[in-house]
């Protein structure tokens, strides 16, 4: 019988879920071996993943800062380390567009890409969800929302008849409009049940995570989007739905923990016992409640569902210029109802095309960048 341990390269392994998998990693030495890191900006904490994982390869952001690494291990980029021969799943741990070449280099290369980058799916759903029939490669989701559909659907012969994706609402729920204006990013970063990175956390706030999770479920699930539904679930237990043709509704409930979804990815089918991962109280838990959107208040649910349903370079377009109005809120240069305004002035400002190639894609994703930090700095020929 030949070795089960899985071959694993971790891009973006010093980020929130990229420390995770390696929780997971740490907890099931037998069944992982790291073969590659990759990180862009916390080069001590790659340097000390280094030293205890030693992996074959490493990458980081400034080439020159790998001399510090001080490991007998080789530089690569990070489309190199994902479609290497001696990686056989590729753990997309990175936020952000930056996700998007290496996750198709790895889909290209028929590995098993467990995706927690929401972008790449977002930007590139058709491409890659086309390449990854062509080549045999699984896309398996860490989502915690992903997670718990594909959990939901194990085992069923017939897909979904409708998906019914939960958030939690984030930090602001039931705030003012009056009061949405002046939040801080401080406030922001606090959200009530998930530890997250700085990226998804206000993504959670403004509920643009939502839509742009809309959009990957279309893509995962091959749900067209009037069978996706989003629901309000402040306690973060029920993790997503589905609804199957006969009425049945399955719903996936676990703790909220990002190491459940990332081991049940890397392990599949198995699920093992991990001591470290938290269960739900029984003897705690009162009430479960549920509650509809106001996509008035957080215009990126809506404006996110509008792009994935038009498509072409829409969706890249907003998800790109969110993540440049994100970086603006965190740096203090806008509020944090200005994140909504500058990507829909994008939107609307953009020349979509149909069914876009890779370059169309990144041409779009270079316009929206300019283009939302041409409208913040008030340059009135935008
Ligand atoms: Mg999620």
């Amino acid at each position: 019988m030949g070795s089960i341990t899985k071959k694993i390269a971790v891009l973006g392994s010093t980020g929130s879920i990229g420390r995770q998998t390696l929780e997971v990693v740490r907890a099931f030495p037998q069944r992982f071996r790291i073969i590659g890191l990759a990180a862009s900006k916390n080069l001590d904490l790659l340097a000390e993943q280094v030293n205890e994982f030693k992996p074959r390869f490493v990458y980081f952001q400034e080439r020159e800062a790998t001399s510090l690494l001080n490991a007998e291990c080789d530089f690569l980029p990070l489309e190199e380390i994902a479609r290497h021969p001696a990686v056989d799943t590729v753990v997309m741990a990175t936020s952000g567009a930056s996700g998007l070449l290496p996750t198709i280099a790895a889909i290209k290369s028929g590995k098993k890409v467990t995706l927690a980058n929401k972008e790449a799916l977002v930007m590139a759903g058709e491409i890659i969800t086309r390449e990854a029939k062509l080549k045999g490669a699984q896309i398996l989701p860490v989502d915690s929302e992903h997670s718990a559909i594909w959990q939901c659907l194990e085992g069923e012969k017939q897909g979904a008849a409708q998906i019914i994706l939960t958030a939690s609402g984030g930090p602001f729920l039931h705030f003012s409009p009056a009061k949405l204006n002046k939040v801080t990013a401080k406030q922001a970063l606090q959200h009530p049940s998930w530890q997250m990175g700085q990226k998804v956390t206000i993504d959670s706030a403004t509920l643009m995570n939502k839509g742009l999770e809309t959009i990957e479920a279309h893509w995962l699930f091959d749900m067209p989007f009037e069978g996706i539904r989003v629901l309000i679930h402040p306690q973060s237990v029920i993790h997503s739905l589905v609804e199957f043709r006969d009425g049945s509704v399955k719903a996936q409930l676990s703790y909220p923990d990002m190491r459940l979804p990332i081991q049940y990815a890397l392990t599949y089918p198995e699920r093992l016992p991990n001591p470290e991962l938290p269960r739900l109280n029984w003897d705690n838990l009162r009430s479960l409640t549920f509650e509809q959107p106001d996509f008035d208040k957080f215009p990126c649910l809506k404006l996110a569902i509008e792009a994935g349903r038009k498509g072409g370079t829409y969706p890249t377009v907003l998800s790109s210029a969110d993540e440049i109005a994100v970086e603006l809120f965190l740096s203090g240069r806008i509020r944090f109802t200005d994140i909504a305004h500058l990507v829909e002035r994008a939107l609307q400002q953009h020349k979509s095309v149909a069914q876009p190639t890779l370059e169309e894609i990144l041409a779009a994703d270079t316009w929206a960048r300019e283009k939302v930090s041409q409208l913040a700095s008030g340059d009135s020929s935008c």
